[in-house]
């Protein structure tokens, strides 16, 4: 089985992308959303996490997001080092995951796919690519934010540019162009891909 990355900046489509993948039959890993499950169930990851942060870190032993959250997201080093604490135990629980899928296929979707070092563990990368004002609306609208606070998170992720350049293949989902044609085009190369 081959495995495939799925990666953009914030707003520009990936879970929206991935969820049509799956309607295809193809299994889609979250490492966003896999990162906060292990942040509460891995017990060394905890520990580390408490040694790093403090006790503060836990309340009632679940993850205060906006305690971790407001050291981090004011501190750059804070956040590269929780970064590097947490890439690891993702992409091994991906790793694991993936191994017990059967398709032709499996997507592992991460907004830092390049940055955490998970680009190596895969075979082929997809970018989603969307205008910044488009992601920014996108983003203000779905989250509630200010374009400001969103524009705060962008500045914070990998040059677009450079980010698409990095990619195999490139879903452009600008509201323009379709979405759904250029996907199952994708599908059946990595198909293709899959069968040689
Ligand atoms: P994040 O990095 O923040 O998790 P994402 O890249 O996974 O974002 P989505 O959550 O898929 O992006 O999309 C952001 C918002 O834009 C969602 O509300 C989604 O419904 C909407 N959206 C995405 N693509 C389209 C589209 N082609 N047409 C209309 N709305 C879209």
């Amino acid at each position: 089985m081959i495995k495939v990355g799925l990666t953009g900046g914030i707003g520009s489509g990936k879970t929206t992308i991935a969820r049509i993948f799956e309607t295809l039959g193809i299994p889609v890993y979250n490492a966003d959303d896999a990162t906060k499950r292990l942040m509460n169930s891995n017990p060394d990851l905890k520990t580390t996490l408490i040694k790093n942060f403090g006790e503060a870190s836990y309340k009632n032993n679940v993850l205060d997001t906006t305690y971790l959250a407001g050291i981090v997201f004011n501190d750059p080093e804070k956040l590269a080092l929780l970064n590097s604490l947490t890439h690891p135990v993702t992409i091994k629980d991906a790793a694991d995951w993936i191994s017990k899928q059967s398709a032709p296929y499996a997507i592992k979707e991460a907004a830092l796919l390049f940055e955490s070092g998970a680009a190596d563990h895969v075979d082929y990368v997809i970018g989603v690519f969307a205008p910044q004002p488009v992601r920014i609306k996108r983003v203000m609208d779905r989250d509630g934010l200010t374009a400001e606070e969103v524009m705060k998170r962008i500045s914070r992720q990998m040059d677009e540019e450079v980010k698409m350049k990095r990619c195999d293949f490139v879903i452009t989902n600008n509201e323009h162009q379709l979405v759904i044609p250029q996907v199952l085009e994708l599908d059946k190369k990595l198909r293709e891909l899959a069968s040689r």
